[in-house]
């Protein structure tokens, strides 16, 4: 009497033929829109209602999502999307979570085909980490969860399973990481009851690359002081620069003194599917886990992270329950091995599984591989660019795919300058990079992330960046305020350039990508 379902489903069913339609539509024109626009205060009223007690047709309820939503969000989509590390999304992964929201499977545990699909993208990972085929992993959020969980399990294979009922308290361990690294690595240190002090944030080297000589005389001086070292956790691509550690010295330094190895990779990880960039990367196959992303370079939907852990026997000391060991007897649903839940700490779980798989059987290692691989040889390009331009200034070297800079001017405050030229670039809706610190100087940061980025994308935003610039210069020498820039001006700027027709100022979705998502 009380089903959800419709008596008639053909309305449901053309509703969700126009929301792909729809979504289709925005995938192949979002080139031609704005990246970002502010939400205006007077629609986020119209969302901000009370809990609803009567139903409303879906139909009218999408129209909401199509008006208050959908032209709101973030823009990560967009080829000129280059903030923070953002993946484009793709749109087989797209499909993907309306197939996995169908089956609503909970991926928690039991035996069902979801969970040999997540057991598949696991091995699939390890394959690509170049971890032995027994590794176990499991998906999560993000990297976020994905370090914490490696912390996790670093701490309770150097105490021992009984850390799990007696907590750490006068334990003294400590551990090591760049000062390059993320901030959730610390977080991670707090939530596992260890402590942000006791993670040492180590020096790096001129490249971004933690310091091994300052790395393993802070470790002797720990064991001098009595205290307990127990695990290093290198980076593969730092968040503000894009540095990788020597994960190789690294491998070293824990092999010798005895710790567990752990690498976030958040997103470098991908750069194991572009054979010119993996060697960078070597060393990583000796870590004891590996955290990372599918949502970012391997432009899986969100959220798809990873934790891949070398010895599957450590992740279930951690999280197993007793049970976790009777179920390969087990007949019947009950069944099928070790659990998901027994590799992490959540029961329910989504089968976002789905979607990773999905993007690696239509795409390929390979084609995933050269989407990074272009992504770095477009930061390469906008790095040469930034070195030919007189108003401005490298900030860091370039490893992988971000690029650090800033507008020189002649006067003024400089670090104020540049955080008002990525807001004025950001809010006309031509690009969004974003800021971060480099050596103490506020620094533009682009990474360039999304698949459908391309050559022109690269000179629109450093045209736009140099634009608003001058009119800042200009404006603050009058000490008036700067007139705001439009899209279609800097566009037609590039098209002088001859990256864009001189008569189509916007250019046409997909022109000149090289390796865009579209199946
Ligand atoms: C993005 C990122 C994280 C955090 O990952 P989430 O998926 O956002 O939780 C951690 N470390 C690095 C280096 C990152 O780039």
């Amino acid at each position: 009497m009380h089903s959800l379902d419709p008596a008639d489903w053909s309305e449901l069913r053309a509703l969700g033929h126009r929301m792909i339609d729809d979504m289709v539509d925005h995938l192949a024109t979002l080139r031609d829109g704005p990246v970002w626009r502010p939400m205006p205060e007077a629609l986020r009223r119209d969302l901000r209602q009370p809990l609803p007690q009567e139903p409303a047709a879906a139909a009218a309820v999408y129209e909401d999502f199509r008006r208050l939503v959908q032209p709101y969000a973030t823009g990560n989509l967009h080829p000129r999307f280059m903030g923070w590390v953002h993946g484009g999304g793709n749109p087989v992964g797209m499909l993907a979570e309306l197939l996995a929201a169908g089956l609503n499977a909970n991926l928690g545990g039991r035996d069902h085909a979801p969970i040999e699909v997540e057991r598949q993208v696991i091995a699939w990972a390890a394959e690509m980490l170049g971890f032995p085929a027994d590794a176990s992993g499991v998906l999560v959020t993000g990297t976020s969860i994905a370090n914490l969980i490696g912390v996790l399990v670093a701490r309770s294979a150097c105490l021992g399973p009984a850390v799990r009922r007696e907590g750490v308290s006068g334990s003294r361990l400590v551990a090591y990481t760049s000062a390059a690294a993320h901030g959730c690595l610390p977080q991670a240190m707090d939530m596992a009851g260890l402590g942000r002090d006791a993670l040492r944030m180590i020096p790096f080297d001129q490249h971004g690359r933690m310091r091994i000589d300052a790395l393993t005389r802070r470790i002797a001086r720990d064991r001098a002081l009595g205290l307990r070292p127990f695990l290093i956790a290198g980076t593969a691509g730092t968040v503000d620069i894009g540095a990788v550690d020597d994960l190789a010295a690294l491998a070293d330094v824990a092999a010798r003194e005895s710790l567990w190895f752990h690498i976030d990779a958040a997103y470098g990880a991908m750069a194991m599917l572009a054979p010119s960039l993996r060697p960078l990367l070597a060393g990583i196959e000796r870590a004891d886990s590996v955290a990372f992303d599918f949502h970012k370079w391997a432009q899986v939907p969100y959220d798809a992270g990873c934790i891949m852990v070398r010895d599957a026997a450590s992740q279930v000391a951690t999280f197993g329950a007793e049970a976790a060991y009777l179920r390969r007897e087990q007949r019947g649903l009950a069944g099928g091995g070790i659990w998901p839940c027994d590799l992490g700490p959540d029961l329910s779980r989504s089968f976002r599984a789905l979607k990773v798989w999905m993007t690696l059987r239509v795409y390929g290692a390979r084609r995933l591989g050269e989407v990074v691989r272009q992504s770095c040889d477009l930061a390469a390009a906008l790095a040469a660019r930034v070195d030919r331009e007189p108003a401005l200034q490298r900030l860091a070297p370039v490893t992988l795919n971000i690029v650090c800079f800033r507008y020189i001017a002649a006067d003024g405050d400089l670090d104020r300058l540049n955080a008002e030229i990525v807001a004025d670039v950001q809010e006309a809706g031509i690009a969004a990079p974003s800021t971060t610190t480099v050596n103490g100087a506020l620094a533009i940061r682009a990474a360039i992330v999304n698949h459908r980025t391309t050559c022109a994308d690269i000179d629109i935003l450093v045209d736009a960046i140099l634009e608003c610039g001058r009119r800042r210069a200009r404006a603050g020498r009058q000490n008036k305020v700067p007139p705001v820039i439009h899209r279609g001006q800097v566009y037609r700027e590039a098209s002088r350039l001859g990256d864009v027709g001189a008569n189509d100022p916007l250019p046409a979705p997909g022109a000149g990508t090289r390796a865009a998502l579209l199946p």
